[in-house]
Parts: C-alpha cells; sequence; structure tokens
C-alpha cells in the first residue's frame, strides 16, 4: 500500500485530493449495474454523478480558507496537512476537532448522506483503538497469518496519504432468517488462501455509496449464530478490484431538477448497493482479522466513532428540523399561536437532546486499549435510541407544521408562466415573503420529509446503524447499574 503519487498542484506539505482528482480516482472500471443496465463508469448515472460532485465538492472545500479548519488538520510531528476524515482522537480536544468534521458533512448534505466520506474511516479507526486486542488474534486458517495489527495502523496511515473514501458493509443480503442455511448461503468466506492474501466469495449488502468510494471495508456480523472460521473476517479491497460486481437499487433523488424546484434531491444521493464478491483477491495487508471468531464480537467497540458519527449527523439534521421549523412559523404567520409554539418547541426538545447526549459521550470520553479517545458508548446508544424512536414523529410534526403549503408546490415553471404566474404571486404570499420565496421553503421541507429521497434516508435512520430493539438489547448489556442496584438496597433496607 504505497502512497499514490501527489498531484501536480497539491503542495508538498499537504496529501489532500482536489475534487477533480476524487473524480478521476472513481473512474477505474468498477462493474456497475443500476436499473439492472451495467453503466460504463458512475458518472453515467444522473443520480450517482450529482452525488458523485457533491462529494467532490467536499475536497475542493478542504483548500478553501473558511472550510480548512473543518476539514483538515496538521500533524503535530510532521507538519503536514491531513483530512479531518482519518484524524485518529487522541484527546477529548481531539474528539471535538474531529466532530466539526462530521458537522460539516451533515450541512453539505443535509444530513441525506449517512455515510459521508469520513464515515468509514472511522471504522478503521475504531479498529486501531483496539490494536492490542486485534494483536492478539491469530489467524485460524492454515497458510495466512499476517499481523493484523501492522496492517491496521497501515492501512489508516494509508488512508490519510491518499485522502481515501471508503464504504462500509457490515451485515449480509437479506435472506431466510429462521434458518442458519439461508445467511450460510450468501455468507462472504475465505475459498482459498494464497502466498499473497485470500480469495473471498459471497455477498455483503446496503454497502452504501459503494459506487461513488474508492474502497468497501467489510466484515460479518449477524445473520447466523455462530459464523465459521473461514467467514471471521475483517478486511478492505478497492471497489474496482476483479470480481466485485455493484447492484444499485433503484435511485430516489431528483439530479437535474431546478434547485428551487429540489433544493436537497436535486443534489443527488448516496445510493446503496448489493455487492456481490466472487472470488474476489484481498491482498494480505488489506486483511485485519481472519478465521478468529472472538474478534466478530468487536462491533460495538470498533463501531463506536462510526455510530458518535451517526449520532451527530442526526442531531445537525434535527437543529436543521428547528431551523426550517421557525421559518415556516414565520412565514405563515403562525407563530403566534401557542400550539404551534408546542409544536416547534418539540422539535426544539428533539434537537437539544440529541445535541445533550453527544456532549456527554465526549465529557465521559475515556482511552481505549490502543491509546484512541473513544466517547462514552452507553450515552451515545441511549442516544441513538432516542433519535430513531422519535424521528418519524418529529418528521410528522415538522410536516404538520406546514399544512397545505407541503403539499401545494407548483414549481419555478408554474411561477414563471406569464398565464397563470400572476395569479400564484397575488394568491399564496406569505407574511413578509413573496408566493415564491414561500414555496422555496416548502420544497426544502418536502425534500427534508416527504419526498423519496427522504423516504430513503427516513428508513435508513430507522436501522443502518441498528434497529431499535437491537440498541435497547445492547443498552440492558453494556450499560452498568450496580451504583443504581446498590443505591435502591440502602434506600430500601435490603440485605
Ligand atoms: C438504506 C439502508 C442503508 C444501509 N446502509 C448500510 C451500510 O452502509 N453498511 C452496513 O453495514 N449496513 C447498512 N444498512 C444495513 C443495516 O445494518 C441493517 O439493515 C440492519 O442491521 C438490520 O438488519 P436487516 O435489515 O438485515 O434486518 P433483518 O435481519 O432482515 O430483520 C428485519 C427486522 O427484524 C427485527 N430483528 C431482526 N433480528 C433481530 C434481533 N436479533 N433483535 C431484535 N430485532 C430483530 C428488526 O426490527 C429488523 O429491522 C443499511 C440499511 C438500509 C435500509
Amino acid at each position: 500500500m504505497n502512497a499514490q503519487p501527489q498531484a501536480k498542484d497539491t503542495p508538498a506539505s499537504h496529501r489532500l485530493k482536489t475534487g477533480a482528482e476524487f473524480k478521476a480516482s472513481l473512474d477505474d472500471g468498477r462493474a456497475l449495474w443500476v436499473g439492472g443496465e451495467r453503466i460504463a463508469k458512475v458518472f453515467d448515472d444522473p443520480a450517482l454523478s450529482a452525488g458523485v460532485d457533491l462529494i467532490a465538492s467536499m475536497f475542493d472545500d478542504q483548500f478553501k480558507p473558511e472550510f480548512a479548519d473543518a476539514t483538515t488538520y496538521k500533524d503535530p510531528a510532521t507538519g503536514t496537512v491531513y483530512s479531518r476524515s482519518w484524524q485518529v482522537p487522541r484527546t477529548v480536544e481531539d474528539l471535538k476537532d474531529r466532530r466539526k468534521m462530521i458537522e460539516y458533512t451533515s450541512l453539505k448534505t443535509a444530513g441525506t448522506f449517512g455515510r459521508p466520506p469520513d464515515l468509514a474511516p472511522a471504522i478503521a479507526v475504531g479498529l486501531l483503538a483496539y490494536l492490542p486486542t486485534f494483536k492478539e488474534k491469530k489467524s485460524l486458517i492454515d497458510g495466512c497469518s499476517p499481523d493484523f495489527a501492522e496492517n491496521i495502523e497501515a492501512y489508516v496511515q494509508y488512508g490519510r496519504e491518499n485522502n481515501l473514501t471508503a464504504s462500509e458493509s457490515l451485515t449480509g443480503p437479506q435472506n431466510d432468517r429462521s434458518s442458519p442455511k439461508g445467511a450460510e448461503a450468501s455468507l462472504l468466506k475465505v475459498k482459498s488462501v494464497e502466498s499473497g492474501g485470500i480469495r473471498v466469495s459471497g455477498a455483503k449488502t446496503v454497502g452504501s455509496i459503494s459506487a461513488q468510494a474508492n474502497e468497501i471495508f467489510f466484515t460479518n456480523l449477524g445473520g447466523i449464530r455462530e459464523t465459521p472460521a473461514e467467514a471471521c473476517i475483517w478486511a478492505s479491497v478497492p471497489i474496482a478490484s476483479e470480481g466485485i460486481r455493484l447492484i444499485s437499487r433503484e435511485m430516489v433523488s431528483h439530479p437535474g431538477a431546478d434547485p428551487f424546484d429540489h433544493p436537497v434531491a436535486s443534489l443527488g444521493e448516496e445510493a446503496d448497493q448489493l455487492i456481490i464478491f466472487d472470488n474476489v483477491f484481498v491482498p494480505k495487508d488489506r486483511i485485519f482479522n481472519l478465521g478468529d471468531p472472538t474478534a466478530m464480537s468487536y462491533y460495538g467497540p470498533v463501531c463506536v466513532f462510526a455510530h458518535w458519527h451517526v449520532l451527530t449527523r442526526l442531531a445537525v439534521k434535527a437543529e436543521l428540523f428547528v431551523g426550517a421549523g421557525q421559518l415556516v412559523l414565520d412565514v405563515l404567520g403562525t407563530g403566534h399561536i401557542p400550539a404551534v409554539q408546542g409544536m416547534l418547541g418539540e422539535i426544539i426538545e428533539y434537537a437539544q437532546t440529541l445535541r445533550a447526549f453527544i456532549i456527554a459521550a465526549e465529557t465521559l470520553a475515556k482511552p481505549t486499549e490502543g491509546g484512541v479517545m473513544a466517547p462514552d458508548v452507553g450515552m451515545l446508544t441511549a442516544g441513538r435510541l432516542h433519535s430513531i424512536q422519535h424521528y418519524p414523529r418529529i418528521i410528522h410534526t415538522l410536516q404538520e407544521l406546514c399544512g397545505q403549503g407541503l403539499v401545494m408546490r407548483f414549481g419555478k415553471k408554474a411561477f414563471e408562466n406569464p398565464e397563470i404566474g400572476h395569479y400564484l404571486q397575488d394568491l399564496l404570499p406569505g407574511k413578509g415573503v413573496s408566493a415564491e420565496v414561500k414555496e422555496l421553503l416548502m420544497n426544502f421541507v418536502w425534500d427534508m420529509t416527504s419526498s423519496s429521497l427522504a423516504g430513503r434516508v427516513a428508513l435508513f435512520e430507522n436501522v443502518n446503524a441498528s434497529p431499535a430493539p437491537r440498541l435497547r438489547e445492547r443498552l440492558f448489556n453494556e450499560v452498568k447499574r450496580d451504583e443504581f442496584i446498590a443505591q435502591v438496597k440502602t434506600l430500601a433496607g435490603m440485605p
């Protein structure tokens, strides 16, 4: 994994890609199907292409002074500037700095990309956080025993040297959950061991953003009760690896639409793919664990930074809901009605609660055995559970604040049409704003709450990082309560 050569216009003290360099890195012959048709390049599908453009603009922002602090950091030892996506937080201050990047990518996509460029690196950093544990793991597969810990360190270094983007797929395709055989049929497994690495076959699912990223980071979680040794793997490969086939779901955004009509959905989307691995070669230095079932229980600890990312993005989005809600009250002139104030109060409570969980998780952060500062998992899990349980109601409340305006949207062309545009302007103005400006706000709320893009995002929020029943199970298993038990025993006079 040698560093790719730096672009000519990149100063030696940077390891940052421009948007154009990022786009060029996706032009690699990846095998991708959309709507049942093979497409030659990811740019050939309008929704994927618009999504790539949005990600590319994040790369360009790294070079702009106003975004430099949120998107990049300087290695104190060398002075080299890197993307914050690959920053390894060692202190609580580092965590707060790294969070700036999460807030930046969340705002850039209005929270609609759950897997922006800084999400998958958070999982690699999660492996680094447990380096001593992974160093102890031994491959149970004959003939393949790389030094996993060394690979993890080298991969994080490689990612930051190359300003890499990745997708991650941890779960398996959906099939008959009542039978271990159902999951086994699609389970990603080692098929053969070669001197330079292994060959794997099987499938991974909903690898959001895979078609629009450089790499895929994968493991096998859930689905079957006992994972066989040949399926116990944490690894990463380039998306264009021979034998990888990406089958995309139906697109749900409105690329190319007038930004007035669809301020968010016109930005394209991160699409989800079924990823087929057909005898894919994984070089030894891309394997972070192999054949040791005890490493498979590390999902929670390894994903703690990714889950902190998920909660932070939801908090940013909740704050957008507050802002949109207040604007709706302003333009409809409904802000003086106590019942309406109460509805906005509910959205404010949601946003404040998510922020509080993030602050608590960071305040209670502790260094891991690998010396990485990890947010408190109990606070994160409780916050994530709260965020997904209340999401549908918050969406509903925001929709309700809008009344008919959320449905009665006519589009830019209707406003510009000389025969009907003047009716719209005369009949539909808001408080202190034109009918057009009022509609623009409603179009934003539509894209965020009611469009097909919003539908996918709502389903994503509910399950992308474990559905609510599993989060409750995690709280039961992971949050210590000895102190509370002792308090009750003292108060009740129990022995
Ligand atoms: C749009 C989208 C994008 C996603 N992106 C990614 C991604 O990028 N990377 C990634 O790794 N994953 C991603 N996920 C997948 C996510 O990890 C899974 O959807 C989630 O783990 C649930 O698994 P499942 O969908 O296979 O549910 P199934 O196993 O098919 O179960 C269906 C439902 O049954 C219930 N259930 C099943 N088993 C249990 C259990 N043991 N305890 C309690 N309840 C249970 C739950 O309500 C669950 O939702 C994404 C999902 C969606 C919808």
